[in-house]
């Protein structure tokens, strides 16, 4: 187990007591170790890169306080830094639309988009008393439309039915014509993956977001992912208009670096977290508590 951020920075103090400012010599020690921190942390390299260098202009001549040492000092400055980046959390789902709301979830296969369609469908309904139908527009397999079925049973939530030989576009539009005739406050949008990005993937997708007007775009992204998470999200950011994200299984031993990749290059917020496979495993992201998990 890799020591902490503190504990390293706090090694090289030492050699610095008694200096009142983070200054150019002795910055860059402390800048190393908190670089390999967030590379550590699986933060992809452009961004830890950025990161840093935001950084460095803040600590710069910044004053040491008290009994805090500059490593204490930079400690703190990189946590506020990251904080800020990940976003101060509490921005729940946006349903300012003409009901029903469409909620439109996007992401790689395997990246937990048809668990988090049913946790989501457990939170609009428990926390913001909407009544919600869920649709797959996975016709490639027939097992995820089922799964969602499945799963939005449990959510208490209404599931319209699809199937393999329709287009997306078509299951689209059939279940948006359903959900205003039967009053649904929302509508989740559950859509095929790939293991990959490919062209046709993105494609179909672009043609269902100008299909559905979704008033929420969410990127499903899997904290495991690592240092890869910060291609899918290029992909994904270039494809679709994104307004937020979801960050899956940060109930895993990663330290979750990906979400200020994902962060940076999105630009959109983080609007949840998923804690576990269960479906009341989903918890609003917080990135200041998030910060603490990165640094370690
Ligand atoms: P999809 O292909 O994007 O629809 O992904 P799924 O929803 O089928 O999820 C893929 C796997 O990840 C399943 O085994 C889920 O149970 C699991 N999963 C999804 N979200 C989480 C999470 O937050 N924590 C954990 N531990 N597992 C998750």
């Amino acid at each position: 187990m890799a020591s902490t951020l503190t504990d390293r920075l706090s090694l090289l103090v030492k050699t610095m007591r008694g200096q009142a400012r983070i200054t150019e010599s002795n910055v860059q020690d402390m800048l190393r170790e908190v670089r390999m921190a967030l590379l550590e942390a699986d933060v992809a390299l452009p961004v830890v890169r950025d990161f840093i260098a935001r950084v460095k202009e803040k600590a710069l001549g910044a004053e040491v306080v008290g009994s805090l040492s500059p490593g204490q000092a930079l400690v703190g400055i990189v946590h506020k830094e990251l904080a800020a980046t990940m976003g101060e959390g509490v921005s729940d789902i946006n349903l300012a639309a003409q009901p029903p709301a469409v909620i439109l979830m996007a992401g790689l296969q395997g990246a937990g988009k048809t668990t988090t369609t049913a946790k989501l469908t457990k939170h609009l309904i428990e926390k913001r008393k909407k009544k919600v139908l869920t649709v797959s527009a996975d016709v490639y397999r027939p097992a995820a439309i089922e799964q969602l079925k499945t799963v939005t049973a449990q959510a208490g939530g209404e599931w319209f039915a699809s199937s393999p030989d329709q287009k997306p576009r078509e299951i689209a539009l059939a279940a948006l014509d359903y959900a205003k005739k039967h009053y649904f406050d929302v509508l989740l949008v559950d859509t095929a993956g790939r293991l990959a990005i490919d062209e046709a993937l993105m494609a179909e997708i672009k043609e269902l977001h100008a299909t559905l007007n979704p008033v929420e775009t969410l990127f499903v992204v899997d904290a495991m992912q690592g240092q890869d998470a910060i291609n899918t999200a290029r992909a994904f950011k270039e494809a679709l208009p994104l307004t937020g994200v979801i960050l899956t299984k940060l109930d895993g031993d990663s330290r979750g670096g990906a979400a200020l990749s994902v962060r940076q290059v999105t630009g959109a917020p983080i609007k949840f977290a998923g804690v576990s496979e269960k479906i009341d495993g989903l918890e609003v992201f917080d990135g200041e508590r998030h910060a603490g998990r990165v640094l370690g």
